[in-house]
């Protein structure tokens, strides 16, 4: 039996068509169960929270997931494998905050993010070292409210921002969906893994032809 982790949420709504593809379609309530038997009887799923998949995947609870790159730069990827971009979820990870906003003299650049260590490392690379603010959410209300002076967080269309009156300042990085291994699994279930990422691999190649 493998086990798959899948990301709750929006990542899951954009897995479900390559999950189809290739036989492993959840076969049960994916909103109310957490662990959830697949359409094919040798895989299940497991439907937790995004930033718990890497946590699962790496102490083996998991053998494989699928999860956003923003959160393996988060959680730190090393102890995992990441063979595939799924190329699902796309988005782009930024600095934003309101229009002319200027390098602070007076004192450090407040930053509000989800992604404290995403941020501390970004802009340390710059030789800036920030104050963070961690929040869980709704980020863009943070420089409205003069709670930061600027945020980190994932923009995919940008209208979220421009509801907002903010305004991209930065481009940390590009964000997409990934596959990630187990690293012992890989070795003492080679043959069944390799087999479900050779399908993930041409349903994700078909998908983006
Ligand atoms: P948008 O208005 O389309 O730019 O979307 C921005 C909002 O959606 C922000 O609150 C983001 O945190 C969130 N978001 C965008 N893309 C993703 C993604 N791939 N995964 C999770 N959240 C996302």
């Amino acid at each position: 039996m493998l086990t798959l982790a899948l990301s709750k949420g929006r990542i899951l709504e954009e897995t479900l068509p390559t999950l189809q593809a290739i036989g492993l379609q959840p076969a049960g309530d994916i909103d109310r169960l957490l662990r959830v038997p697949s359409r094919h009887p040798e895989v299940q799923h497991l439907i937790i929270r995004p930033t718990d998949v890497p946590t699962y995947v790496e102490y083996g609870a998991a053998d494989f997931g699928i999860v956003g790159k923003d959160i393996l730069m988060e959680h730190g990827s090393g102890s995992l494998y990441e063979p595939l971009d799924l190329g699902i979820a796309q988005c782009r990870l930024m600095v934003a905050g309101l229009p002319g906003t200027k390098p602070l003299r007076h004192r450090r650049l407040r930053v509000a993010t989800k992604y404290p260590e995403i941020t501390r490392r970004y802009f340390a690379q710059q030789g800036k070292q920030v104050e963070i603010i961690k929040l869980y959410g709704s980020m863009e209300l943070a420089p409205l409210v003069e709670l930061a002076d600027v945020i980190v967080d994932l923009v995919a269309t940008g209208k979220t921002l421009k509801a907002n009156g903010l305004v991209v300042l930065e481009h940390i990085a590009d964000v997409s969906s990934r596959l990630v291994v187990n690293k012992a699994a890989m070795k003492t279930k080679h043959a069944a893994l390799r087999y479900w990422l050779d399908r993930f691999r041409e349903a994700t190649e078909t998908a983006h032809a």
